[in-house]
């Protein structure tokens, strides 16, 4: 492993200096994702500021919506009562994700800025331009099937891991930070990046921008996220769905929908909320929407499965949440975010 030095930070304004002063400088919080980056030689910093011990490890109430403190563990959100009720899709994409001992000391923050599980990245003998700017794209040519539909380019074609920052991504979450020039506001959507010609950049967060919270708008309708994965645990997504629905009687005021496991960052599929809003809910309507929200993926080699695999995630995720069809397991559970193994998924229709 490259050597380098440790710093416990004791503020904010501490951690975000100690960083943004030194360019080989990194946060570090619950280091589940970033110790192992460190271990495989694809992180060298020469500092690692440590933010667990900063006083941001609340959930409080804001404003008819909830601030999550960066530092709360992924295991106290997903059970936080008004999470499970109120927003549940992030409850239950927390609990389809990583194990019990992982989301113990995973921080809020943390989760969000993993780093992609191509395979090709983590190993430091391949052509990556993620790892090393200008070194190619290992997997353009190689074995693709974890990769993009949507928003590649062929300077990268990775995916986005995290399961929680897809259902952010549907509830509009704002992401509070505390950086070198002051503290800003960026709406979840936007915080993650395409990778055009610069697939090392996967934020728009500066060097030395700290995230101190993440901030649910008020939500009064119903959301819910649906995982496909390898195996029924302990595997990152194939593809993932989280919907938030607002219904005004019979009709759909609003929804909105982002998907994980085709894009470099959670995929809001804007065309088809405003194409769903004014209607009346039906499995017909849904399928129409879902045939029209994959009609522009660009499959690769091998990963073409994901295109009827994603449709049927889809049209499942619109039916259970709202009403059409009964929930797999409860609200806010593991169980209710998971639809198995990639062979059960590839059984069902169509
Ligand atoms: C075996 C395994 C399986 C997993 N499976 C899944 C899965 O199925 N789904 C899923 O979503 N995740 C999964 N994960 C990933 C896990 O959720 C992340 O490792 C974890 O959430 C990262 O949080 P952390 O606090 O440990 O972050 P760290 O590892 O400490 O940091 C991660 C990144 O965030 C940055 N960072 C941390 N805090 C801040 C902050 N406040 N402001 C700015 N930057 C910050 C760090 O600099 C680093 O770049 C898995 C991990 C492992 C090891
Ligand atoms: S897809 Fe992206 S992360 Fe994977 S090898 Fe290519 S450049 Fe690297």
């Amino acid at each position: 492993m490259h050597p380098f030095q440790y710093q416990r930070a004791e503020s904010t304004d501490q951690a975000v200096a100690a960083v943004a002063q030194n360019p080989g400088a990194t946060f570090i919080a619950g280091g589940t994702s970033h110790v192992d980056l460190l271990k495989e030689g694809v992180h060298r910093p020469t500092l690692l500021v440590d933010v667990s011990a900063l006083p941001l490890q609340q959930i409080t109430p804001l404003a008819g919506g909830l601030r999550i403190g960066a530092g709360v563990s992924n295991t106290a959100a997903a059970y936080h009562p008004t999470i499970q009720q109120q927003y549940t899709a992030v409850s239950e994409a927390l609990l389809a994700g990583a194990s019990v001992q992982i989301r113990n000391v995973a921080s809020m923050a943390g989760n969000p800025l993993q780093r992609t599980r191509c395979p090709y990245f983590r190993d430091p003998t391949q052509a990556c331009n993620k790892r090393e700017p200008g070194s190619g794209c290992a997997a353009l040519n190689g074995y693709n099937h974890v990769h993009a539909l949507f928003g590649a380019s062929t300077a990268c074609i990775a995916t986005h891991p995290s399961d929680v920052a897809v259902a952010l991504a549907a509830l509009d979450a704002q992401v509070q930070t505390s950086g070198p020039t002051g503290p800003r506001t960026i709406v979840f959507p936007e915080l993650h990046r395409l990778p055009g010609t610069t697939p090392h950049l996967d934020t728009v967060l500066a060097h030395g921008e700290l995230i101190t919270s993440l901030d649910l708008p008020a939500f009064a309708g119903r959301s819910h996220y649906l995982k496909v994965r390898e195996r029924a645990s302990y595997a990152y997504a194939l593809v993932s769905c989280a919907v938030a629905l607002e219904m005004n009687g019979q009709t759909i005021r609003r929804v909105r929908v982002a998907l994980g496991g085709v894009a470099h960052k959670p995929w809001r599929l804007h065309k088809m909320e405003a194409m769903l809003a004014g209607q009346v809910p039906t499995e017909k309507l849904f399928r129409t929407a879902a045939d029209a929200a994959f009609a522009d993926a660009k499959p690769l080699a091998h990963n073409a499965y994901k295109i009827p695999m994603g449709r049927n995630l889809l049209v499942r995720a619109l039916l259970e949440t709202s009403g059409l069809r009964p929930l797999a397991g409860p609200a806010g559970t593991a169980f209710a975010a998971s639809v198995g193994g990639m062979a059960g998924q590839l059984a069902g229709p169509r």
